[in-house]
């Protein structure tokens, strides 16, 4: 049964030349447990889907339509009162950049508790354990003491050690992960993503990993949803979609990094769509070695193709 679902997720923005849609009918699911990878360019509205999970849009951004159920409850029928509830206890962010969510005038053992307190109802001796122990379990080396530190005095990565510690320290549930080693340099980011898998299968928690980076994606997810214009573009389980690739997006995204192992570096030509381009038909069409004449004209739907989904004309 699904633990989170999305269902046909329609956002756009007021801007100063009008309204602009910006995700389009985006609908993804995920169990107890489950590792989804949303992958996609910058600009293509990973990180505008998650975000509304948490109600965290920008103050011109508009839901238009769509469901968004996590443990049987709509959370876009809460109120902010209720959405405090979920937010950071049941539902935590990893950010890009820690220290979004660090205060830098706090020292980490004062915001860990703080958080404790909040959503776990502990005070003194007990709450410091749980802090203690949280900081323990993402591998910070004499934690007891680490909580009397500053953020200031901690690396990239041992901040991002801190904000998983956090989620820890509440019980979240689901962690929502947005390119979490992308500022980390590459032996930081395997520590990083070794101790998310680590506390992931320990406490059964479900993970949606915002990435660009499709090797971290084929080492930890379950499955990927593609985007590309703010749709998605293909949706399929992380076997399949490295196996057997269906949308000419992913397999260029996949071209990427395969011609990186060989050391021939291939990029996918032109840029992407902002949300002000007025495309009409398949929004990849421009970029697409595949583009035939119905691509220039009709937007292509999600469907089933094979094992996975994939909106292509190719399938039709
Ligand atoms: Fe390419 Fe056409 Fe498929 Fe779009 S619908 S990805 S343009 S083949």
């Amino acid at each position: 049964m699904a633990f989170l679902e999305v269902k046909n997720l329609n956002i756009g923005f007021n801007l100063s030349d009008g309204f602009r849609q910006a995700i389009h009918n985006v609908s993804f699911s995920l169990k107890k447990g489950e590792t989804l990878a949303i992958v996609g360019e910058s600009g293509c509205g990973k990180t505008i889907s998650t975000m509304s999970i948490l109600q965290l849009l920008p103050e011109n951004a508009v839901i238009q339509s769509g469901e968004i159920v996590f443990n049987d409850k709509n959370l876009l029928k809460l109120n902010q009162k209720q959405m405090q509830q979920i937010r950071g206890k049941k539902i935590a962010l990893i950010p890009q950049d820690p220290m979004t969510s660090l205060n830098p005038l706090y020292t980490i053992g004062n915001q860990l508790l703080e958080i404790i307190e909040l959503h776990q109802g502990l005070k003194g001796k007990e709450a410091f354990d749980v802090a203690v122990q949280a900081l323990e379990r993402v591998k910070i080396p004499d934690a007891a003491d680490k909580m009397k530190a500053y953020p200031h005095e901690f690396s990239g990565g041992m901040k991002q050690r801190v904000i998983i510690a956090m989620a820890l320290a509440c019980k979240a549930e689901l962690i929502i992960a947005d390119e979490p080693t992308t500022a980390l340099d590459v032996t930081v980011q395997a520590q990083i993503m070794e101790i998310l898998r680590e506390i992931k299968t320990k406490y059964n928690l479900s993970l949606i990993l915002i990435t660009h980076d499709l090797g971290i994606v084929a080492e930890n997810a379950d499955k990927i949803a593609v985007m590309y214009a703010g749709r998605i573009v293909e949706y399929a389980g992380v076997k399949e979609l490295f196996k057997s690739p269906k949308h000419p997006y992913t397999k260029a995204l996949l071209n990427v990094i395969l011609d990186i192992n060989t050391d021939r570096i291939e990029t996918i030509s032109g840029q992407p769509p902002s949300i002000t381009d007025d495309i009409k038909g398949c929004p990849f069409h421009p970029r697409c070695l595949n583009c035939m004449e119905i691509c220039t004209k009709n937007i292509p739907e999600l469907k089933k193709v094979e094992d996975s989904m994939a909106a292509c004309h190719l399938y039709d």
